[in-house]
């Protein structure tokens, strides 16, 4: 079983047993409660920097490709400004931001004309 269910297992026992404790005694709801709110907030503390760990994973493991431009032209257009960059060596396959926008990607193809020459 993975780590994340035994988590929810424990909790939802150890919500079922504060509410029969409550009910049972004259304990007051919120110091059985408590500790489990300080337990929700930890979980959710915890979550957020494992989150900030991973903030790396957009980041590819190999190596750039150089893109020949005579086969391949791969241009972003920024809508905010109006810049465009011609594509000459790729690193990952998401667009680069621009005026805080994602640009637009456009790629031409050189057709083959069959003389060899293209
Ligand atoms: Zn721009």
């Amino acid at each position: 079983m993975r780590r994340t269910t035994w988590g929810v297992v424990a909790l939802v026992v150890f919500i079922a047993a504060a509410a029969l404790i409550v009910a049972a005694t004259d304990v007051p709801a919120a110091y059985l409660f408590a500790p489990l709110l300080s337990l929700a907030i930890l979980w959710i503390g915890l979550g957020s920097l494992r989150s900030l760990q991973m903030g790396g994973a957009h980041i590819p493991d190999g190596d750039p490709q150089v893109v020949d431009p005579a086969v391949e032209r791969t241009t972003y257009w920024c809508a905010g400004c109006g810049a465009e960059l011609l594509l000459l060596v790729r690193g990952t396959d998401a667009p680069p931001r621009h005026c805080g926008e994602r640009m637009r990607e456009r790629i031409e193809i050189q057709a083959d004309r069959g003389d060899g020459v293209s």
